[in-house]
């Protein structure tokens, strides 16, 4: 795979990025692609290791290592099919996923892993450029329907592949558009969302059903669905928020993350939206919360300019190299550095918000806070402890709360007679994806909680599988792991 002494050759490459000065003035992505030699030179990094971790590292069980010797030896067609064979939508996850694979490599061990991510990205755009990826609709009808509700990548992976077995899919989508968090979670300059309408073409024309604007539950009952369909496929996702209940919260200027970045989202797309705006523009804004929303949420609002942009972080701070305790090739638990923390954001960790202050209209002026300890007991989970006398005021007119999703919605739960989780997430074994209800299956967030888009991927497809199976007794769509490299 690869050259056999490309590691020795050549360095670890990415994508470079667009200055910040400039990048912040929109919402386009920032990313400089590498030069076709560049990438022909990073799949040559790839060792022919013998036993390749980053397919195991990597959630969608991807074929690396195929992959990245195509790209070496310049045959693209070829590393579109390969990555095809195991993803269905390898332009988000080249953009937006946090490669575990990369954490797996074995180069990795004692050097910079192979860029996988980057060449993934590389592969399936040139793939879009040169008109390689073509609808594939199924030379066979069955005859059965299923629908999916909820079109985020979960969805779509799902509806995919049982179009590709023949069956009638309907996607339900109570948004405007398709698409999920990737549309309406994901800010432009992660993502244009260009990328997914492009791809919505292509499953169109596949044979798959839209039906957007359709709230399952409310508009439609779910058990006249169930009569009407022969299998249900639930990916709606995790979408109850996190809330902070301590004083102050109800304040004028505390605001959900997840309703800052669709409305900015609908903003960008030119898509009305309901309520009040909600603006960063001139404001000290406080961002609680260190994850990928945190992250979205201060790109965001240095492009609305506003005057300062600080984020909290209960956590402590991590370093930037793999923790001794988290040895190759699991997923170490280490200081990320995203995009938008190096467009201007103050990070700040080990910190708890313990009130919002407000003026006598009721409007956020400040916040305090105090600085906490994580104390860790031999055979105990650490446990939070404040420290005395550590709290401080920070000026705030605007603080969005960017603190994770707790579960997810139970109304078709509720009206299918569905088991939960602890989390109220639906409870659906991850051996076959089926709820308690037969004909009724579960994958992505909806089933896992708030997650990722690779595995909401991998369980789309995995979760296809299982209904095909349930529909036909058999089936012949790909399972993880399984099955052969696609003949070319
Ligand atoms: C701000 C933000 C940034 C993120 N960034 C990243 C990132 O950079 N990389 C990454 O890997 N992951 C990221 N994630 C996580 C990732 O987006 C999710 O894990 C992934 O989208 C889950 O996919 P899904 O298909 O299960 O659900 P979702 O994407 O949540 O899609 C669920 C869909 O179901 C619809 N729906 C729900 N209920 C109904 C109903 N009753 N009727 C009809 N439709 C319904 C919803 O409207 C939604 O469109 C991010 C998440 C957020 C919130
Ligand atoms: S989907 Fe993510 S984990 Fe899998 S190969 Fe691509 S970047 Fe790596």
């Amino acid at each position: 795979m690869g050259k056999t002494t490309g590691f020795l050759e050549f360095d670890r490459k990415v994508e470079a990025y667009v200055p910040v000065e400039e990048r912040i003035k929109n919402y386009k992505e920032f990313t400089k692609p590498l030069k076709a030699t560049e990438l022909k030179n990073q799949g040559a990094r790839c060792m022919d290791c013998g036993i390749p971790f980053c397919h195991s590292g990597c959630p969608l069980g991807n074929l690396i290592p195929d992959f990245n010797d195509a790209v070496y030896q310049a045959k693209w067609e070829k590393a579109a099919k390969i990555l095809h064979s195991t993803n269905n939508f390898p332009e988000f996850t080249g953009r937006l996923c946090p490669a575990p694979c990369e954490e797996a490599c074995v180069l990795g061990i004692n050097e910079d892993p192979v860029s996988i991510e980057n060449i993934e990205k590389n592969i399936v755009e040139t793939a879009f450029k040169n008109g390689w990826i073509t609808p594939e609709p199924p030379i066979k009808r069955t005859g059965k329907k299923v629908a999916i509700i909820g079109s985020g990548p979960a969805g779509l992976a799902a509806a995919q592949q049982l179009n590709r077995a023949g069956h009638a899919v309907t996607v339900f989508e109570r948004d405007e558009k398709v698409g999920g968090l990737l549309r309406y979670g994901i800010p432009d300059f992660k993502m244009e969302k260009n990328v997914i309408d492009r791809r919505l073409e292509i499953l169109e024309k596949e044979g798959i059903e839209f039906e957007t604007s359709v709230n399952v539950g409310v508009d439609i009952k779910a058990q006249d669905l169930k009569k009407d369909f022969d299998a249900i496929v639930l990916c709606g996702g995790a979408t109850v928020r996190r809330g902070l209940p301590i004083p102050g919260a109800d304040a004028e200027g505390v605001v959900q993350a997840m309703d800052f970045l669709p409305q900015n989202n609908r903003k960008v797309d030119g898509i009305p939206y309901q309520g009040e705006e909600l603006s960063a523009k001139g404001k000290n804004v406080i961002v609680i919360g260190g994850g990928d929303t945190g992250s979205d949420c201060i790109g965001t609002s240095i492009r609305h300019g506003a005057k300062s942009v600080v984020n909290f972080e209960i956590m402590p701070k991590g370093t930037p190299d793999r923790p001794a305790d988290q040895p190759w090739p699991f997923w170490p638990m280490r200081l990320r550095t995203s995009t938008s923390h190096k467009e201007g954001a103050e990070r700040v960790f080990s910190i708890s918000t313990k009130k919002f202050n407000t003026d006598k209209s009721g409007k956020l002026k400040s916040l305090t806070t105090v600085e906490v300890e994580w104390v860790k007991t031999p055979g105990q989970r650490p446990q939070l402890k404040e420290v005395k006398g550590s709290e401080k005021d920070w000026p705030c007119d605007l603080a969005l709360l960017a603190l994770g999703f707790t579960g997810s919605e139970t109304t078709i739960a509720d009206q299918l007679g569905l088991e939960l989780d602890q989390r109220t997430n639906i409870k659906a074994s991850e051996a076959n994806y089926k709820t308690n209800v037969p004909g009724v299956f579960a994958a992505g967030d909806q089933r896992r909680g708030q997650s990722l888009i690779v595995w909401a991927i991998s369980e789309g497809r995995q979760a296809a599988y299982h209904v095909d199976s349930y529909l036909m007794g058999q089936s012949n769509l790909p399972l993880k792991g399984e099955g052969d490299l696609p003949r070319i």
